[in-house]
């Protein structure tokens, strides 16, 4: 409580911002502070000129000192696979990059997807998003009220979902006004925030934050993106318990990644520990077939036999649904287990 309130200014609460202001942005810097040689990754470190390397220190706090393989820095760390030209792996693989309006996305009937900010608070390496021009997406007042009429105009419409980058980059008065502006949308009925910000800085988890939440119309989902039980910090699960007591409803999006979390324990793991946290597994996605991420693919095969798994030894609530992203089908796609 004394950390969350020392960089409070008239009771806004601004720890997370120094926080990420205060990100390891350098390989070396990051693996000097784990106690790893960075002789040892070679030049596989420049790959932070294809995308930066960004991790906030919270992030880096969870991971297990002189251990190369950790699995939450293999999701941030640039290495040489990155270079790889592999076939079948671009620049956009799900075709994002064209909307109805700047920063709109509606490519599923009954909800739309608003790209609120630009950026991340963390890079992940197999980031779908990697090459996405941000820059001819920046969301301004003029488009959030384009947005808005475009929502009034189709009642086929009753989620909101807020993406970004990370839409929690955006400050708690920015939120506050942004969900003023669509307040009187009467078929809204949810709002969708899907973040990665608690987990890599679970400062983000504001008092004010908690109390917007709590004082909104429509019924509040945060999907978080969570891929290995040792994400689960206890200032993320303190924070989560808050969110959950204000009413949110918390779900888990994870990513089926190679040396990360594809085996039967880790994700059995990953599924006990969200529940005891409060949060219940949503999907799991298969890779994205994102240009400098092809070291990350679990196959088709493999990933069912992970699912079989799960199904073994976890109940059905704990069983997070396995999907691929298709670009042009009108829903994520499930991925048949073939269960015999
Ligand atoms: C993933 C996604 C959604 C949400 O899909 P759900 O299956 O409801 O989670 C909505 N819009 C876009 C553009 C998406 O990529
Ligand atoms: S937090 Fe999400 S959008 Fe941001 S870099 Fe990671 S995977 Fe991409």
């Amino acid at each position: 409580m004394i950390t969350r309130n020392s960089d409070s200014v008239q009771g806004v609460d601004r720890t997370w911002q120094r926080e990420l202001a205060e990100a390891y942005r350098s390989p070396a810097q990051l693996l000097t502070a784990l106690d790893l040689d960075p002789a040892q990754f070679g030049d596989g470190l420049n790959a932070r000129r294809l995308f930066p390397m960004l991790v906030p220190k919270p992030f880096a706090a969870a991971m297990v000192p002189g251990d190369p393989a950790d699995p939450l820095l293999r999701q941030v760390l640039p290495i040489g696979d990155e270079f790889a030209d592999v076939p079948g792996f671009g620049p956009d693989p799900i075709g994002e990059q064209d909307g109805p309006l700047p920063g709109l996305l509606h490519k599923y009937r009954s909800r739309v997807l608003l790209m609120l900010r630009t950026g991340c608070a963390v890079n992940c390496r197999y980031c779908f998003r990697r090459h996405f021009p941000y820059a001819d997406h920046r969301v301004g007042q003029a488009e959030l009220e384009q947005a808005r009429q475009y929502i009034a105009a189709d009642t086929n419409i009753n989620e909101l979902l807020l993406s970004g980058g990370d839409p929690l980059m955006a400050r708690d008065d920015h939120l506050a006004a942004l969900f003023e502006q669509f307040r009187d949308l009467p078929h809204l009925k949810r709002l969708r925030i899907h973040s990665r910000l608690p987990v890599v800085l679970p400062s983000r988890v504001t008092d004010q934050l908690v109390t917007l939440l709590s004082s909104l119309p429509w019924q509040v989902v945060l999907v978080l993106h969570i891929n290995h039980p040792n994400e689960l910090q206890p200032e993320l699960v303190a924070g989560l318990a808050r969110l959950k007591a204000a009413g949110v409803t918390l779900l888990n999006q994870a990513v089926l990644l190679k040396g990360v979390n594809d085996n039967a324990d880790t994700l059995v793991a990953l599924s006990e520990t969200l529940f005891e946290a409060g949060v219940l597994p949503y999907y799991l996605h298969l890779l994205d077939r994102v240009q400098g991420a092809a070291h990350f693919e679990v196959s088709e095969d493999e990933a069912r036999s992970l699912m079989a798994a799960q199904l073994d030894r976890l109940p059905g609530f704990l069983v997070p649904r396995l999907v691929r992203e298709i670009a042009g089908q009108p829903s994520k796609t499930p991925i048949d287990l073939k269960l015999v």
